[in-house]
């Protein structure tokens, strides 16, 4: 259905800006997260178009919003998601305030503004468009705001799932991370989620001799748990391919063409890899995220030992960030840690998230790529995968296929990676316009 066609843009889009500095306005940096009043915000907006969103408390202060839009029921519903969350500031380091929404330089700043209050404020426009239109789509739309996915999903979507999965049951889930613009050669890739890495956090603990300070030993926990730490942070864990990188790469290579042909498909090489992220590409950012994208990663992040200066303590421990590919699961991935520390250490996993894995050969997928070639002549969407954590963890555990699929056009200045989680977030006004009418555009395709 043509829902684009149906709704007065120009309109549309000054409201969907407007919720988005009025997101911004509303601090939701979690901790404590606060998302309550977010939660209203949109309930309200929602509500005064005719529509019937609920406000669910997870615990006092922190909500969650969902509301939906009911399809003849010729397909399974289709779930728009966001987090209205955001992760702190140093607000010294800020051009405007980024709690002020501030509107300069052809941009709205704020935290938020790209993750992920922007993408927020685009579902809230497409509920809006779709309920004025009067149309009836085959599935089901259900918009679902959530609290706390920066802080683990707890309050959030986990919480959803575990409560009401009902609410949030659907065949496609659509959210972060993708649908940002990154120039490539003469073309614009679009990267679009289809995959993420899985947690698991884990405890390492080496034992020793205790003893006095001033005798020192061969066993010192300390020592050994030292030894640990630079053994594991300094070296790869073995390269595992994962069908979406390939995908991935084979996508990006057949839209580039060379050199991107010759040098991508390099990197399923494990012998080649290293060299090449490390010679070849001059995009830093981009090469840990590929790098991050071939490997198991296990990053010692906490270190605990000792009381007292002048005593040997009889064990130290280090807790290790571990992020596991898909395909993998915590035991091979704890195997590949031991062997690289080497034997006589005590492992204890604290936490974990099993990877989420969908893939591109799907129609609604088919249809991010004809929206984005419709709307950027050199664009191309190609599947990706993830290092980070995402709401797509929970929201997949209903059933739902999930798409990262946030489109925004970016410039050189407002690169998505440096600016996501960093100083001076910000969204060009112009990106947030088109991003705006590429997701309402996609929205009544896929829900026709
Ligand atoms: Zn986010």
């Amino acid at each position: 259905m043509d829902l684009l066609a149906k709704t007065d843009f120009d309109s549309l889009f000054a409201e969907c800006r407007d919720h988005l500095v009025n997101l911004i306005r509303i601090n939701t940096v979690n901790p404590p997260g606060n998302e309550k009043i977010a939660a209203e915000y949109i309930a309200e907006a929602l509500f005064a178009e005719g529509l019937e969103p609920e406000v669910l408390e997870s615990t006092p202060g922190r909500a969650n919003m969902v509301v939906k839009i009911k399809g003849n029921g010729s397909a399974k519903p289709l779930l728009i998601c966001g987090h209205l969350d955001v992760v702190g500031v140093e607000a010294r380091r800020w051009r405007h305030d980024p709690f002020g929404g501030t509107i300069a330089e052809g941009c709205i700043w704020g935290r938020g503004a790209l993750d992920m209050k922007n993408m927020l404020a685009m579902e809230m426009s497409a509920m809006l468009a779709l309920a004025r239109s009067g149309l009836t789509p085959g599935r089901d739309l259900i918009f679902c705001a959530v609290a706390d996915e920066e802080a683990g999903c707890k309050y959030g979507s986990k919480w959803m799932l575990d409560n009401h999965p009902d609410r949030i049951s659907a065949e496609y889930a659509i959210g972060e991370i993708g649908g940002f613009s990154v120039p490539m050669g003469r073309k614009t890739i679009y990267p679009i989620q289809i995959a993420e890495k899985g947690t698991c956090w884990i405890r390492v603990t080496a034992y020793g001799e205790p003893g006095h300070g001033s005798m020192p030993h061969q066993t010192n926990a300390v020592a050994k748990i030292g030894n640990a730490a630079a053994r594991i942070a300094g070296a790869n864990l073995p390269q595992h391919n994962t069908p979406a990188m390939k995908t991935n790469i084979r996508q990006i290579s057949a839209a580039l063409g060379r050199p991107y042909s010759i040098i991508l498909p390099a990197l399923l090489n494990k012998r080649l890899s290293g060299f090449i992220l490390n010679r070849l590409f001059s995009d830093k950012a981009l090469a840990r995220t590929y790098r991050a994208n071939l490997h198991n990663t296990a990053n010692p992040t906490c270190l605990r030992a000792g009381e007292k200066i002048n005593v040997i303590p009889s064990s130290a421990s280090m807790e290790i960030d571990g992020r596991i590919l898909p395909g993998q699961t915590n035991e091979s991935f704890i195997r590949e840690i031991k062997k690289r520390i080497g034997p006589g250490h005590h492992y204890e996993i604290l936490q974990s998230e099993p990877p989420v894995e969908g893939s591109a050969d799907d129609p609604v997928f088919e249809i991010i790529r004809d929206v984005i070639a419709d709307h950027d002549p050199t664009g191309i969407a190609v599947a990706s995968q993830v290092p980070a954590f995402t709401d797509a963890k929970f929201f997949t555990k209903t059933g739902a296929k999930y798409l990262g699929f946030s489109p925004v056009q970016l410039t050189k200045e407002t690169n998505f990676v440096d600016l996501l989680h960093g100083h001076n977030e910000r969204i060009p006004i112009e990106g947030l316009r088109w991003g705006l009418k590429v997701f309402l555009d996609f929205i009544g395709r896929a829900i026709q």
